[in-house]
Parts: C-alpha cells; sequence; structure tokens
C-alpha cells in the first residue's frame, strides 16, 4: 500500500460527516469486544450491512501513516481500517469499490483530540486516489452521538434506543465475566460461556432489535448469568477488588493494553473496569449541564432567543439521560438478581464526589473528571487498589495521574499508572506484580466490599 501526497485539504460533506449509510457496508472499528459486535448485530436487525473490523492486525499499517505523534487509538483504528480494506482489494480484486464503504468515527469537540482522528484519517484515506470515495461517518457529542443523518429517519429513535440496549448489555456482560473467571471451577469454562453467550445475546438482537427486544435479551441474560454463577468455586477465598480508569479505548482494548486485565487477574485480583455506559452517559450529562447554565445566562440577561434554545437543548440532552440511566439501572437490577456484579454509577455522583473533594471540576470536560472521581469512589467504597490506563501522553490521563497520584499516596491506597503506546515495557510485569501485593495488603488489613 502506497501513498501518495494529500494535496487537497479541504473536507467533502460527501466524504466525511454525517453520511447516510443507504445499503454501505458499514465498519465498525473494535473497542470493546461484547459492545461491538452486540451493537453490529443489533444495526443488522435495522437493514444496516453492520460489520466489526478485525482488530490490531493492522498495526503496521497504523504506524506506517502515522507520525507518531497522534494519540494511540487513532493509529490503532487507523490500521484496523487500512488492513480491512486491503483484504478486501485482494478478496474482490477488480470489483473493489471504495465508494462501497463507511467508516464509523465518532468524534468530540474537545478540548482533547478525539475530534481529530476522523480528520485525519480522512487526510490518509484521500493520500490513496483508489480510497478517496471511502466515506466517514461521525456522531459527534455536542448532540450527545445522534444518530440523525446517518440512519434513515424511521429509524433514529428505535436504533439509539436500541444501540443502547446494546451498549449496557455489553457492559453487564463484562462485569459478568470479570465477576466469574477469577473464581472459576476449571480454567477456561469463563471465557468458553462468554463466547457463546455473545453468540446468542447478538442472535436476539440481530432478530428482534429493531422491534422491542428488551424482554427477549433479558430472558437470554437470565439464563446466561445463572449458568455463569454455576461456574463459580464457592471455597475461592474473595480477592483483591481492583478498579480500572482511564482512557475508554485503552480501557476497553485488550490488545492495546496488552490484556491487562487478564495479567491483574493471574496475579490475584478481581477486577471492574469503568463501563462504557459511563462515557455514553457523561456526553449527555455534560450537554444538559450546559445547555443548564445558558438557560440561567439567558434569563439573567433576559434574551428569550437565549432561553428558548436552552430549554430544547435541555430537553434534547435530558431525556435521553434519563432514558439510558434507566434502562441500565433496570438492565443491572435485574442482572444482580442472578449474580452478585458490581453496580455501575451515576455521573451525577461522580459530580458529588469531585465537588465535596474540591480537587477537580467538572467545568473542565474529558475522562479526567470522571477517572478522578472513580478512583476515589473506589478508594471509599470497598475497592483494594486501583489502575489507570491510558495511552502514552494522553492529556486527560495525564491530568488524572497528576491530580490523584499524591492523593492516594496520602490515603495509602494502592495506585498504579500504566500507559500504553504499542511498545513492550520491560517492568510492566514487576509494577503490577508490586501493585497486587499492595492490593494483597490493603486487602488483609481492611477487607473488601461486597
Ligand atoms: S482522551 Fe487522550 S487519547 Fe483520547 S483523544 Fe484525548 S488525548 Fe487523545
Amino acid at each position: 500500500m502506497e501513498a501518495i501526497q494529500a494535496t487537497d485539504r479541504q473536507f467533502s460533506s460527501k466524504t466525511i460527516g454525517r453520511i447516510r449509510l443507504g445499503h454501505s457496508k458499514f465498519l465498525i472499528p473494535d473497542m470493546n469486544r461484547a459492545t461491538t459486535h452486540l451493537l453490529a448485530a443489533t444495526l443488522r436487525s435495522f437493514d444496516i450491512d453492520a460489520h466489526v473490523l478485525p482488530t490490531y492486525k493492522g498495526l503496521d499499517f497504523g504506524k506506517k501513516f502515522t507520525s507518531g505523534k497522534e494519540c494511540y487509538p487513532c493509529l490503532v483504528t487507523l490500521g484496523d481500517l487500512l488492513y480491512f480494506i486491503e483484504e478486501e482489494k485482494q478478496r474482490l480484486g477488480k470489483a473493489f469499490q471504495s465508494g462501497r464503504y463507511v467508516f464509523f468515527m465518532p468524534e468530540s469537540e474537545g478540548p482533547c483530540r478525539f475530534g481529530m482522528y476522523n480528520k485525519y484519517q480522512r487526510l490518509v484515506l484521500d493520500s490513496f486516489p483508489e480510497l478517496r470515495e471511502l466515506r466517514i461517518t461521525a456522531a459527534t457529542t455536542t448532540d450527545g452521538y445522534s444518530p440523525e443523518g446517518i440512519f434513515d429517519a424511521e429509524h433514529v429513535r428505535s436504533s439509539k434506543k436500541a444501540a443502547c440496549l446494546a451498549m449496557v448489555l455489553g457492559d453487564v456482560m463484562d462485569r459478568f465475566i470479570w465477576r466469574v473467571r477469577p473464581y472459576e471451577k476449571a480454567p477456561g469454562r469463563t471465557d468458553a460461556l462468554a463466547g457463546q453467550a455473545l453468540h446468542r445475546l447478538a442472535g436476539v438482537l440481530e432478530q428482534h432489535g429493531a422491534d422491542s427486544p428488551l424482554d427477549r435479551v433479558l430472558r437470554e441474560l437470565d439464563e446466561i448469568l445463572a449458568e455463569g454463577r454455576a461456574i463459580i468455586d464457592s471455597r475461592v477465598a474473595p480477592k483483591p477488588r481492583i478498579g480500572i480508569v482511564g482512557e475508554i479505548f485503552l480501557r476497553m482494548h485488550q490488545d492495546s493494553n496488552q490484556d491487562l486485565i487478564r495479567v491483574l487477574e493471574r496475579y490475584g485480583a478481581e477486577v471492574v473496569n469503568a463501563s462504557m455506559g459511563e462515557w455514553l452517559n457523561y456526553v449527555s450529562y455534560d450537554g444538559l449541564r450546559q445547555a443548564r447554565r445558558k438557560l440561567r445566562l439567558g434569563l439573567k440577561l433576559l434574551r428569550p432567543p437565549q432561553v428558548k434554545s436552552a430549554i430544547k437543548e435541555i430537553l434534547s440532552f435530558g431525556i435521553p439521560l434519563l432514558y439510558q440511566e434507566r434502562l441500565q439501572k433496570q438492565v443491572f437490577k435485574r442482572a444482580r438478581r442472578r449474580i452478585d456484579i458490581a453496580a455501575d454509577h451515576k455521573i451525577g455522583n461522580l459530580e458529588k464526589i469531585l465537588k465535596q473533594s474540591g480537587v477537580f471540576s467538572f467545568d473542565i470536560p474529558t475522562e479526567a473528571c470522571l477517572s478522578i472521581p472513580g478512583i476515589m469512589h473506589c478508594a471509599c467504597g470497598g475497592y483494594n487498589g486501583v489502575v489507570n490506563v491510558y495511552p502514552f501522553a494522553c492529556m486527560p490521563s495525564t491530568t488524572t495521574s497528576a491530580v490523584v497520584r499524591p492523593l492516594m499516596h496520602e490515603w495509602r491506597f494502592p495506585y498504579l499508572d500504566t500507559p500504553y503506546d504499542g511498545s513492550c515495557q520491560p517492568n510492566r510485569e514487576a509494577a503490577i506484580r508490586t501493585f497486587m501485593y499492595q492490593a494483597e495488603q490493603h486487602l488483609a488489613r481492611h477487607g473488601r466490599g461486597t
């Protein structure tokens, strides 16, 4: 694959932005296995030709077409896309047409670089004459990831609800695996069940996702969780509970974080990673927060148009947030009746923790305002250690580390930073082993929550 210099830096709305999918092949980068596969299955029920890209096979492509200064998730997802395209070209030969594909790369409005991934990827695609027709569709945080303009109008609301269900199910499945695997009666049984379970849930969503799937998937989930509970060896003593926070892609993408959760489990941990739902809820919560501030200002300055537009925004962020949190609560409550997986927190509670502590503020957006109170919650809430996972040089996670590291030292609570950039750090295992030793000590002194 050889690139030529990109000469045209004007982005065309025909190849990047809110691209309607139509009958194109919709390519979803794999961030978290359960969630992305359940999401793709759900979208197929809406007649969208959705595919999850194979991941981490195109790392050489990603490295070749980046300078090393980009965020690591940008490199990984670019590599995944270029690898897939290369495979498609070989499979289809002269029949390959890049205009048949739409790549999904969401974005945020900043302040960090998540809004630039798809622009950079567009530049790389434009540098290949044969890939200029391949489009990138981008849902954005500015409207709470609304699929408007991407899916057909009659499916906008139902597809967003169904996608939200897929995400919550993915979170429950992940927590189920992390709850059962450290205590399984025989090695490999949890992973085998999880693989089958994902297939079963995806099957239900693919068949019924567009048609009020909640009851059906919950029944299937009940059976899966009961099967999982039977795998637990009740004679194994509770292990140190370790929370994971940090940048969402790195903490979810097991190839990029070099299978961190399994390494922690190998050294005796029971892990709870922050959820995907946390980020989706945060995006709506932050939009609602900003709209409320706009309303207050509009009322103070007596500006009716500003008041009107603020009320519209409050509804457009507040209603989805209410829906997402209710659905999350409903699914988690039902799952927790079958097996004691960790519950998820509300974003409002994280803001309260920050306000009370005064160490950071929700006024500074990005993941730092989730990770910092997430760590403090773990330190006060029955955990025995926390790991902060992030791409090397990630701005919000470095901020998190700077704020939290001295605090955890003061609280004598085990805390570990784990930055990743694709290279193998020689002292990684030693650092994790030492951290787990501290977590064992913490467990012996303080016990752990249920
Ligand atoms: S969160 Fe970190 S990795 Fe993600 S875009 Fe921002 S700086 Fe880059």
